[in-house]
Formats: C-alpha cells, structure tokens, sequence
C-alpha cells in the first residue's frame, strides 16, 4: 500500500499531466475519516440495508458519529418518478430530497435525519461529470469511467465526510457484484482504499449460504463464487457477513475463509431472526463491531455505561413490542394494497405508535377500487381505525371517500395522509358543506367546486422529476386544537404533493364544522384537518406525511391518536388517558391546551 500523503501530493498536481484524477472537496483531510464499504454477493434481498444500519448503529452506541451513503446503480436522478409498486415507497428527506427506502430503514434505525448527500444514484454522478465536461473542468482530456466517473464517486463520499464530520462513513453498494450497473461503485472503492490508506477503509461482503432442503445441509459454493467475483474487482473483503436461514456452521465458515482470504474469525453467521430490531443485538454478540473497530483502529468515545443504556433503549423497545397483550386492527386503503413495500413508513409508524400504547398493530389492506357508499361500511367491519394513505390519479378515489364517509359518520377512528387528506376534504365538501359536485381537479378538471386545487407554483412546471413541494415545512398550529395537544404551537412535517385546500373554500369548509388546526406559516397552505372532539373520537387528516418522521423512540403523533382510538373501540375497558410523545417531553409549553376529553358520541356534523 502506497504511503496516503505522498499519493495525495502527487495527484493533487491538478496541471493536467497525471494520470490520476481526484477531484477533493474543500476542507478534506484524508485519513481523518474512516469507511466502512458494504457489498451484496450471491443475490439482492438479503437485507443489505438492514444490515449495513444495524451495523452503523453498532458503531454509533460507541459514541462514535456515523454517516450512511447509499449508491444507487440506477441512471434516474432520485426516487420520485419511479413506482412505489415496484420499487416500495419514494421516501422524502427533510431538504426534499425523493430517495429509496432504505434512507427510511437509516434514519429510524440511527434517529438521525438525512440530507441528499446521503443518497447518490449513477445518473447524479454522470450529471455532474457531463456538467463538467461542458465546462471544460477536465482540461482537454478524454473524459473516462475511470478516472473521472469513479473520481466523482469518490468525492460524493468525501463530501458527505467533511460535511458531517463523521468518524465512520457506511457506504452501501446497491445490487450485487457482478452487476454492470454498479461496476463503477466498486472500482471507486477500489481507488479509495488505495489513496486512503492502511485501515482506512473496511470492506464488507455480504453473502449467502444455500441449505437445500433435499440435501439438508449447507452449501458454500454460491458464497465462494460471489466473493471470487468481488476478489476479481480488486477487493479484498475483511469481513464477510453469511446470510443463511439457520447459524452458519462452523465448517461452512472455514471454508469460506479458506477461498477469499479473510480469517475465519471474521467470516460471521448472520441468520434468520425474529425481529429486525435483534439484528443489532446479534452483530454484537457475533462481534462483528469489534472487527469493524479493530480494523479501523478505532476507539470507543462513549462509556461502557452509555453504550449500555443505547442498546437498553432499543432492547426495551423489543420487549415492549413482543409484550403487548391488547391488539387492534388497523385497514388501510389503496390500490394495489398487496404490495407491502409501497407502505413500508407507515407500517413502520403503526408499529413504533403501537409499542408506546402497549399494543400489537394488526394491518388489513381494503381495496377500494370497487367500493360504493352501500359497500364501504361492510369492507371495513371489524376494523378499529382506518388508513386512508398518499396516492396519485383517479383510480379508487371514489371508494376511498365512501370509506371516509362512513368514517365520519360512525365514528371509525381514521386518518387521512395527503391524499387521503384531500379525499376527506372532498367528502366533507359534498355531504356536509352542500358542494355536491366538489372534487380534486387532479381526479375532475372541470369539476363545480374543485376544492382541491393545484398548488400555484405548480402551475407553471413542465416535467415530473422533483417537481413536487417537496420535504419539510413548518406548521403553525392552532391553539385549543387536538393538534396543539400534539404538537404545541409548531411542527415541522415533511411534503410531496402538487395539489392543497383551494383557499377560496376553506371559508364554507370551517362553517361546516371542519376544523383547519395547521397552516403553513407563510402561504395559505392547509396542512391539518380534524373534527372537534365531541362530533368524533379521532377523525384526523395531514396533507403530510407523517410516517416519513416516526421514529422507535419518537412514534409520530397522528399514529399515536390513531392507535390510541382504535384501542379505546377495540377494548371497551380500555381507560389508559393518552398522553402524548410531546407532552410527556415537553409539558412546560404553554400554548399547549389541557387535554380534552374526546367523547365516542357519533357524528353529527
Ligand atoms: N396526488 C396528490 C397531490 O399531488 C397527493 C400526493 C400524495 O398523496 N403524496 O397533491
């Protein structure tokens, strides 16, 4: 290995006559941060982003500041125009940035709000390297793969390194080795190893361990095979992570060790488990994160007591959630509902909502492309709550709001998220307000009453990517409101929508009786609808999305409210007063009103 500083004073001669290309972010050191390299071998789905999460989490409960980058393979510039359907749900980052889902999977896992640097896809890479050519940056030079493109890969990590001034950079490849697509990825990481140094970065492979029930025992050619692919790209993994459905065996593993170099004792099992949330625990016990950290020749900065009392949070989160003895059903509207992924957020809110109320969180998905107001009321008997979530287009519209109807009307505890908010506003309009024919000119252009209407600055975008209000906004929330019991006077809630309340109804719509508890600061943006407490137990709308903010330890709100109702319809005895996340950490704010009692009578707006 090449000594790093005399590497890095011989190609930062930026004359043109180096071969070397490395473009350097200002303000980089090299060898102050460390990088920990995750790749898939074998085959995707092994759960690389949980993996690669739980492993920062590891290295963040010993006090030591973790950053994550995931490199997208794919040529779009982010996740917004692609389908959730396929690809699971856009999830938004606070500076709005429209990424994959596993930047979820990080944020909830290490509680830590990410930007766009921490999401990089090969069409943002080759963007900025064809910018640059346009601007002559490459000084008359053949623009390449290599050095150019993998030298804007390697920025992309530095950048993220002098921005967040983290100890430890985790970076996940997307796909698997052997991919075209990601080639570029591993040849950048390749290149970076070299110019940083001796245990400067540690690469990671995760792999699979075949156990074909007819032979019944465990196989590890497929495991050998990926790594020689990735042995053959000039990466000599350190660790290697084997993916099985039971613990690798020990022979298993040395095999293994004996065909790619690593030493067994870090070729690790990781198997099956229970639950996502023992994968920390597991690495632990595998010692996976002292073989990160010695190879790093890292050191702890947190006490034994503090990573103690970081991994006790999460392990009481575990307990609470296997423990829960009550249990509701919770239905959730939408159009091709069998796709788990496309809803992954707000399953995950359900869930952290349910284990702060003490109770298991059943999902049952209603489809409402056929639903009329004579069918709603029998598709969602037996529920305790309904979901009506985020969409686009016209198709279920219309179920969606004889859901909603009857919602309001018997007093179904249920929450509307963007769309859904819209629909309910929509219902409302039509069989409260008398606006008969009211509707969203995204679903009816030339409707009577089109009381959701496009946002003015959309009116003059052309083109779909990143187009969207996008990312996190502040809410100014009204005083004496279900809301402020929520939040207190502010909230700040992430957006990615075209449409809103036109404001010329919102007049007609709070004579009605349908209450507008939050607003955006500065435009006449309806951000939060509910009914009062004595005309519904929980009827709740966001033209956010707040399951992109709920975190284990900090369960969002609008769930809390919604999972709580639901308990309340679910278990008649059920008395437990809700208090919630904000006024348990914050009870000195004063513009929050004393809690209301919230009565079960029915509707009758
Ligand atoms: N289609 C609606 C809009 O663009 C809602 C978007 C959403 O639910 N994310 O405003």
């Amino acid at each position: 290995m090449m000594d790093a500083d005399w590497l890095f004073n011989s190609i930062r001669d930026q004359s043109g006559d180096t071969e070397f290309y490395l473009p350097l972010p200002a303000g980089y050191k090299p060898g102050t941060t460390k990088f920990v390299v995750v790749f898939g071998t074998v085959m995707s789905g092994l759960g690389k982003g949980i993996f690669s999460s739980s492993l920062a989490k590891c290295v963040q409960d010993r006090g030591l500041r973790v950053a994550p980058i995931k490199l997208e393979g794919y040529l779009n510039i982010d996740s917004g125009t692609l389908n959730p359907f396929r690809h699971g749900e856009v999830f938004v980052l606070d500076d709005g940035t429209e990424c994959d889902m596993d930047l979820g999977t990080y944020e909830r896992a290490l509680d830590q709000d990410l930007s766009r640097l921490n999401f990089a896809t090969s069409g943002q890479i080759y963007r900025r390297v064809l910018e640059r050519e346009r601007t002559g940056a490459y000084l008359g030079r053949d623009v390449q793969m290599i050095p150019h493109v993998t030298g804007e890969v390697k920025n992309r990590l530095r950048e993220l390194a002098v921005a967040t001034q983290a100890d430890v950079v985790f970076v996940e490849i997307g796909g698997t080795v052997g991919d075209v697509e990601n080639a570029h990825y591993i040849e950048a990481v390749r290149q970076l190893a070299f110019e940083e140094g001796q245990r400067s970065v540690c690469f990671v492979a995760l792999t699979y361990v075949l156990e074909p029930p007819i032979l019944g025992e465990q196989k590890s050619k497929a495991a050998q095979l990926g790594i020689r692919r990735l042995l053959e790209c000039g990466v000599q993994p350190h660790i290697i992570a084997c993916r099985a459905h039971g613990p690798v065996t020990r022979k298993v593993r040395e095999k293994i060790a004996l065909f790619s170099n690593v030493p067994p004792e870090r070729v690790f099992s990781m198997h099956d488990c229970e639950s996502v949330y023992l994968i920390p625990e597991l690495l632990r016990g595998a010692g996976y994160d002292k073989a990160v950290m010695e190879w790093l020749e890292l050191q702890p900065r947190a006490t034994e007591e503090e990573e103690r009392a970081a991994r006790e949070a999460w392990t009481q989160y575990l307990v609470r959630l296997r423990n829960a003895t009550r249990e509701v059903t919770i239905g959730i509207t939408g159009k091709y509902t069998a796709v788990r992924d496309a809803y992954a957020s707000i399953l995950k809110a359900l869930e952290h909502a349910g284990v702060y109320l003490g109770c298991k969180v059943q999902t049952r998905w209603v489809d409402t492309s056929e639903l009329t107001d004579e069918t709603a009321a029998a598709a969602v008997q037996d529920l305790h709550g309904i979901i009506v979530p985020g969409a686009f287009g016209t198709r279920g519209a219309e179920g969606k709001i004889a859901c909603l109807k009857h919602a309001r009307r018997s007093g179904l505890p249920c929450l509307g998220i963007c769309y859904g908010f819209q629909m309910a506003v929509i219902e409302f309009a039509r069989n409260v307000c008398g606006m008969e024919d009211a509707n969203s000119t995204e679903i009816e252009n030339e409707c009577r009453y089109p009381v959701i209407n496009l946002l003015p600055e959309q009116k003059e975008i052309e083109g779909l990517g990143g187009t969207m209000r996008l990312g996190g906004h502040d809410i100014v929330v009204k005083p004496g409101t279900l809301a402020a019991c929520m939040f207190g006077s502010r909230a700040r809630l992430r957006f990615r929508h075209r449409y809103e309340v036109d404001p010329r109804y919102i007049p007609q719509l709070e004579a009605g009786g349908m209450v507008f508890s939050g607003k955006s600061p500065r435009a006449e943006i309806m951000n939060v609808l509910e009914l009062r407490p004595d005309l519904h137990p929980y009827y709740v709308g966001t033209q956010a999305h707040p399951e992109l903010t709920s975190r284990p330890l900090s369960p969002q709100p609008f769930f809390v409210g919604l999972v709580h109702a639901a308990l309340r319809r679910a278990c008649p005895d059920y008395a437990e007063p809700l208090v919630y996340p904000h006024e348990a950490a914050d009870p000195s704010d004063e513009e929050r009103p004393a809690p209301q009692p919230r009565s079960h009578r029915v509707e009758q707006v």
